[in-house]
């Protein structure tokens, strides 16, 4: 117990309401955010840009070792820059959530993303939220919650979001590109997505976000002392 870090891990399939819960969390008890699926999603547009396939793990390890990839908090969330240019804005489209789902596949690019997420906590106590930060990233994490949800409530989760921002959205498109994604990330062979052993299941679907928010808040206040 004594080597546990002042981290909240907090894991769960996209539409959990996984970013959400966790910068809310963050911002309630005053610890830094961590949105790691922002650092895959930055491999993919870059990727995108350089044109290196999102197949190659090879070559997606080589592209990272050229590029210095860096992420800080930021109002909305998490900002991330590559080679200084902030990239953050270029993350939300659906083409670059199937391009992070497939990267995130290769070793060479978990392995390249691992210093980087581990380093975080020299910054204070810390809320991160991915699918393998209670597994891996943070294994001695004081507080590991695993948010999930009916796939039928995650993508309408989704659909609200996306109307809500004006874009075009179909409900059974995205019912599928959420189940394809579930299936990839939770087969992989390296970190795959999955519940801890030692971690909490929450259950949002019948949840709104103040209850979840509340819930992780007064576990990590009963969890962690050696915070703010
Ligand atoms: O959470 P978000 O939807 O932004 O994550 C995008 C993709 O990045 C996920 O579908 C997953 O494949 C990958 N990811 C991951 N490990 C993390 C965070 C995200 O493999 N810790």
């Amino acid at each position: 117990m004594d080597d546990q870090l002042p981290v909240v891990a907090i894991d769960g399939p996209a539409g959990s309401g996984k970013s959400t819960v966790a910068r809310n969390v963050a911002r309630r008890l005053g610890y830094t955010f961590l949105d790691t699926g922002a650092l895959y999603r930055a491999v993919a547009l870059l990727a995108q840009r350089r044109n290196v396939s999102w197949e190659n793990g090879e070559q997606l390890g080589e592209m990272l070792s050229q590029v210095e990839l860096s992420i800080e908090p930021a109002e909305t969330g998490c900002a991330v820059f590559a080679d200084g240019d902030d990239v953050s804005e270029e993350l939300r489209s659906e083409e670059i959530s199937r391009g992070a789902s497939k990267v995130s596949r290769h070793p060479q690019v978990r392995q390249a993303l691992l210093d980087l997420q581990r380093s975080f906590v020299t910054r204070g106590p810390l809320v991160a939220e991915g699918r393998d930060m209670a597994t891996v990233v943070f294994p001695q994490a004081a507080l590991k919650i695993y948010l999930d949800a009916s796939v039928d409530v995650r993508a309408q989760r989704r659909y609200q979001q996306m109307l809500g921002s004006g874009q075009p959205a179909d409900l059974e498109e995205i019912r599928r590109a959420a189940q394809v994604r579930d299936q990839q990330d939770s087969t992989r062979a390296v970190a795959p997505l999955a519940c801890a052993d030692d971690a909490t299941l929450v259950d949002t679907s019948d949840l709104n976000i103040d209850q979840v928010v509340d819930k992780i808040v007064a576990l990590a206040r009963a969890r962690i002392t050696s915070g703010r």
